[in-house]
């Protein structure tokens, strides 16, 4: 099942269009996007009869399909090669951040860069449909409403500010966490831990990899995680990004004014993430 945030209603995507959650199922299920995930069971059994008119509807109206999560993690060096570029060991633990929420933004989001020193990280973004505590890692995907596309932007003077790393503050300006274009259920990929990832900057290819690279696979995260705190219907966990960011390449690359990245994950989608500067006059993370 896909489903989206389309002009700010929860929608259930088909091959004609999107259904009216809310709408469909008269007012049984909720028009709010984020509350969706707090009744996901009751969703998943309405979506499995899939009854509604399907209405196309413009892709620019797609907002981001989990608008305001209670926690949204980050995990850095998640991937082999990226721990390597970054000049790290393999880790034993995950090592996770926190984005805060108001870093969200749409699948088609403009930008502001904050200084010349933002990078691009494309990601699996996990989001979690209940609530989640001590879970064994076999029973990990249980706990996974679906799996959408993120980019976790990241400012690196104040990611790596001393006296000691800033991760969750360079990572979590306004737009910072764009994700998109809608949220796929697990049991739609024949194998949810082994997806295509890639991102493209200027048409550039930059970024490639795929998900069952990960050092600290889905149900390992939401292991780890749940074994400190609750994990809460329609959090995200932005999973670790693949080799190819702009500050391990010689010379080190940033993102610029003008720049547009594509940021694709196989059977999820592509998200687009425009990039201007400080003195444009545009809503920081909003769409155009
Ligand atoms: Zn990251």
């Amino acid at each position: 099942m896909h489903f989206a945030n389309v002009n700010g209603r929860f929608a259930l995507l088909t091959a004609t269009g999107a259904i009216d959650v809310a709408t469909a199922s008269h007012g049984g299920l909720p028009s709010d996007p984020q509350a969706a995930f707090g009744m996901w069971d009751a969703v998943r059994a309405w979506a499995a009869r899939g009854e509604g008119p399907a209405v196309a509807f413009d892709p620019s109206h797609l907002g981001p399909p989990v608008p305001c999560p209670r926690q949204v993690f980050g995990v850095g060096m998640n991937y082999r090669r990226h721990a390597a570029e970054a000049g790290i060991e393999i880790p034993e633990y995950p090592a996770i951040f926190t984005k805060f929420p108001t870093s969200i933004a749409p699948p088609d989001a403009v930008v502001v860069l904050p200084s010349d020193r933002v990078d691009w990280e494309v990601e699996l973004v996990v989001v979690v449909g209940r609530e989640a505590r001590a879970v064994p890692e076999p029973d990990g995907w249980s706990y996974v409403a679906g799996l959408t596309v993120g980019q976790d932007l990241s400012e690196r003077t104040v990611q790596l500010r001393p006296p000691v790393p800033q991760f969750s503050l360079g990572k979590s300006f306004p737009g910072f966490g764009p994700i998109g274009p809608g949220i796929v259920t697990p049991d739609e990929f024949g194998d949810p831990d082994d997806l295509e990832i890639y991102c493209t900057l200027n048409g550039v290819e930059v970024q490639r990899a795929r998900t069952s690279e990960l050092i600290f696979p889905v149900p390992r995260l939401i292991s780890e995680l749940s074994a400190v705190l609750p994990l809460l219907p329609g959090d995200l966990i932005f999973t670790g990004t693949p080799s190819g960011i702009g500050a391990a390449r010689r010379p080190q690359q940033f993102l610029r004014p003008g720049d547009e990245l594509l940021s694709t994950i196989e059977g999820i989608g592509t998200i687009r993430t425009s990039l201007v500067g400080a003195d444009e006059l545009v809503q920081p993370g909003r769409s155009r």
